[in-house]
């Protein structure tokens, strides 16, 4: 499990992966006061970057980003390979059906990590039965929201009176009164808002 600063994530990347809730908005985002990758020798890396390089820093980017291990990663590419059409988007589409990455997408939480906590301390339900589950893949007419004694927790209560002020991804539903998602349907490609090349991703592991 990595325990580290989250904004090295970000800055070894060179993109911000929002990994930090408000404070990737605001103006102490690491990302924009030191735009340069951690470490003695961030500053002096230069050069064209390898073929091998770039594939790898796609893949680390993504991983990241929905905060898996390596394992679990590969796990997905596994199962993405196995279906019909191109497999960087079943990729994409399966890490975008994880509960934790629905209730941040709902705008239930600010952050994937927090997302996660919360699912893991029971918090969230998946048509109307508890799931602790992180992992869990969410199928479209899923109703997804807060349990009844979660409902007023007021992480969540804040959360979703931001999201109030930003638009609701469009495969996704919310109904403000039961404080309830649901997901509409498979995102496709263009509806998944990461700054990812997943092409990279599955020649790196095709080698
Ligand atoms: Fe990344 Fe957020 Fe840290 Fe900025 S504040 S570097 S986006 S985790």
């Amino acid at each position: 499990r990595y325990r580290d600063a989250k904004c090295k994530l970000c800055r070894r990347e060179s993109t911000k992966l929002f990994l930090k809730g408000d404070r990737c908005y605001s103006n102490k985002c690491a990302i924009e006061r030191r735009e340069f990758p951690p470490g003695q020798h961030g500053r002096r890396r230069k050069g064209k970057p390898s073929k091998y390089f770039t594939q790898l820093r796609e893949k680390q980017k993504i991983r990241r980003m929905y905060g898996l291990l390596e394992a679990q990663f590969h796990n997905y590419f596994e199962k993405a390979a196995q279906q019909k059409g191109i497999t960087g988007t079943a990729l994409l589409q399966m890490l975008e059906r994880r509960l934790d990455n629905v209730v941040y997408r709902m705008g239930f939480c600010s952050s994937r990590a927090t997302a996660r906590q919360l699912i893991r301390h029971n918090h969230f339900q998946v048509n109307g039965r508890k799931v602790n589950i992180p992992s869990y893949l969410v199928s479209p007419g899923d109703r997804v929201g807060p349990r009844e004694k979660s409902k007023s927790l007021v992480m969540v209560k804040e959360a979703v009176e931001k999201r109030r002020r930003t638009e609701m991804q469009t495969w996704l539903d919310f109904d403000d009164k039961k404080l309830e998602g649901r997901l509409n349907q498979i995102p496709s490609r263009e509806n998944i808002p990461v700054p990812i090349q997943e092409q990279l991703i599955v020649e790196l592991y095709s080698k």
